[in-house]
């Protein structure tokens, strides 16, 4: 997906509620600097941050706004670990990876709680998140996670068999549940732009509006843009699914895929008391999953399905409005107020996709779903690699980037089929 001209936020619940910012003026001219990052979502703001915490003079190029890309329109749960669960990172790539990376599947979430406390972001932090099992293997697997995830130090987790799971969700959908007492939800732009004013503060500069065009190599990397260009000693890619056609090495293994987000007029607070108690944010565990939380003003915010390669629903509201009814007759009335989409990067093995390109150029991307947390890792891990201690960026960066089968052309039927099969099997709950 190529980012037009001149692109503002998408109009989205978070666009309409975000806090001010101000607007960063495009790049015009030739400047140097010692690290420059291309990508403002939390990849790139993450990264910026923590280096620029470090003493470094660090420059960001963005092709929209601060929060344009997923950062800034995804469902807002903190979801600890990754998109592939450690057991399976243990059969594949050995005790060791895994040990490596179970002891940072926690830190993210650490990350992002620091800087809420540490620089006073106002984004309407929750606490707790639950995984919703729609079938008897599903709730298995909790039982097999929970042991999982205990065994790398989370001990803040509950298993809701049965109809215990009520306690947090008034559906008829579920068998089980499990809670997740140290995840949460909050707003993602707000949390994105309050680190970029935190980056700005310690005298980093943003420059929104200023699309890389070009990445020339060398010792020092020159970044053009259609108003200038950046000489930078080191580099940060950080556009994950909006990255396009300046680096093929990054695009060829991954897929951007689309996903759709609505939310509801606000409810009253009966209701809300009624449909999630504790106010927690919650996914289920099929394999297109539906995730969903109320905001801070009250209104369901529900998001589901995937489009693989990125193309946005015609109606976003006629595809999730059914998949939000199917676990909430009740609000069969509620009015829908906004409806949005927003692309995540796919990986094939569903890890996320660390390294770097000629030495000076790093990159972090892939999360596949779940980044609010990972990119947050991921941009501390550049800053640590980047004051030479590599090892825990190392541990991410061994793992295999494996290319997509049926290459760019067939990569997103083959994955549509795939889907499809994957889905059908949580339906008749094998
Ligand atoms: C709808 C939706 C819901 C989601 N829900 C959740 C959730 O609840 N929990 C969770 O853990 N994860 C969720 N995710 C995933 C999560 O949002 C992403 O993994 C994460 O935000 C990725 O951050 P990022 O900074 O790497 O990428 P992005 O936020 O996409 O940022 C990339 C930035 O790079 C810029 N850019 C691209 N190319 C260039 C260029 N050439 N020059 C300059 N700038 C460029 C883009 O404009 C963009 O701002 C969701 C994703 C979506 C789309």
């Amino acid at each position: 997906m190529s980012i037009q001209a001149n692109a503002e936020h998408v109009a989205s619940y978070y666009a309409a509620t975000a806090n001010p910012a101000p607007e960063r003026p495009a790049l015009v001219g030739d400047i140097e600097c010692e690290v420059c990052v291309v990508g403002a979502g939390f990849t790139g703001i993450s990264a910026a941050l923590h280096l620029a915490e470090q003493g470094l003079e660090v420059v960001v190029l963005e092709a929209a706004r601060v929060g344009f890309g997923a950062s800034g329109r995804n469902g807002g749960q903190i979801v600890n670990s990754y998109s592939r669960d450690m057991d399976v990172i243990e059969a594949r790539y050995g005790a060791d990876t895994a040990r490596a990376l179970g002891d940072m599947a926690f830190e993210g979430n650490r990350i992002i709680r620091d800087r809420i406390a540490g620089y006073e972001i106002a984004c309407d932090l929750k606490q707790g998140n639950l995984f919703a099992a729609c079938n008897r293997k599903q709730l298995d697997g909790l039982r097999e996670h929970k042991a999982l995830w205990e065994r790398y130090g989370n001990r803040q987790l509950e298993l809701l068999e049965g109809e215990a799971y009520r306690r947090e969700i008034d559906s008829e959908r579920y068998v089980g549940a499990l809670v997740d007492h140290s995840g949460g939800h909050l707003h993602p732009l707000n949390l994105v732009l309050g680190e970029a004013a935190a980056f700005e503060s310690l005298g980093g500069t943003i420059h929104e509006q200023t699309p890389v065009l070009e990445v020339r190599h060398g010792e020092s990397v020159t970044l053009r843009t259609s108003g200038g260009s950046v000489t930078a000693r080191r580099v940060v890619m950080a556009g994950n699914a909006y990255l396009q056609g300046i680096l093929p090495e990054l695009e060829g293994k991954s897929m951007p895929c689309g996903t759709q987000i609505i939310t509801t007029e606000p409810l009253p607070e009966a209701q809300r008391r009624e449909l999630i108690p504790h106010d927690m944010a919650v996914e289920d565990c099929n394999y297109l999953l539906d995730y969903y939380r109320f905001t801070a003003d009250g209104r369901l915010l529900y998001g589901g399905g995937v489009n693989y390669g990125g193309q946005d629903p015609a109606d976003i509201a006629a595809v999730i409005r059914p998949k939000m009814l199917k676990t909430f007759p009740q609000l069969a009335d509620a009015r829908i107020d906004y409806a949005w989409s927003g692309n995540f990067l796919m990986t094939l093995n569903r890890l996320p996709q660390f390294g770097r390109l000629n030495d000076n150029v790093y990159y972090a991307q892939g999360y596949s779903g779940h980044g609010v947390t990972c990119s947050h890792l991921a941009g501390k891990l550049i800053a640590e690699v980047m004051r030479g201690e590599g090892e825990r960026f190392e541990a991410f960066a061994d793992l295999p980037h494996l290319p997509f089968p049926g290459g760019r052309l067939l990569r997103v039927p083959l994955s549509a089929l795939g889907a499809w099969y994957y889905a059908t099997r949580d339906r008749l709950g094998w």
